[in-house]
């Protein structure tokens, strides 16, 4: 992030688009875990994903948007190039179990929470910094959240990633 949002409409379409890259990366590997037929980890994903559209709905009906805004180019500079809630793709893996799926999870709505305290610190506007930790306070949920699930799922053995049965790939 290259410059902090000076209005809080601006703000607002900042954390919204962040939001629903949330959405739409929880929901990918929602689906693919579903293709590996590990239900357990689509299912969680799933609900992480439907977190994240209330989260977005709320900032929509908040603003009274009917759609989502353009965000200011320049703003949304992420840190990475992904928006900091989207957890790396490259960090599924097929025989993933739920602790793993929570770990991705936790990772992201850390990076929010992280991202929404810095914002906060940067902005010269009162509304905006005052949306913005309001909007760290729930990133903070969503990682009590996470954690608390961590705590209930059994925690994977050092050898979770074999695969008596590898799948083949053919082209
Ligand atoms: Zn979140």
């Amino acid at each position: 992030m290259k410059t902090a949002p000076q209005t809080l409409d601006e703000f607002m379409a900042v954390a919204l688009a962040m939001e629903n890259e949330a959405v739409d990366r929880y929901t990918e590997f929602a689906d693919m875990m579903e293709t590996h037929n590990n239900g357990d980890v689509a299912a969680m994903f799933r609900t992480m994903a439907g977190y994240e559209t209330k989260h977005a709905r709320q900032i929509m009906d908040q603003m009274g948007w009917q759609s989502a805004p353009a965000v200011p180019r320049k703003i949304v500079c992420w840190p990475g190039y992904e928006s900091p809630e989207a957890a790396p793709i490259d960090d599924v893996h097929y025989l993933m179990q739920p602790y793993h799926a929570l770990q991705l999870a936790l990772a992201a709505e850390q990076r929010a929470e992280a991202f929404f305290g810095q914002l906060a610190g940067m902005t010269t506007n009162d509304s905006v910094r005052a949306a913005a930790l309001e909007m760290q306070a729930e990133e903070a949920e969503h990682v009590a959240l996470v954690q608390a699930w961590m705590a209930k799922v059994p925690q994977p053995d050092s050898d979770w990633s074999d695969d008596p049965d590898p799948p083949r790939y053919i082209d």
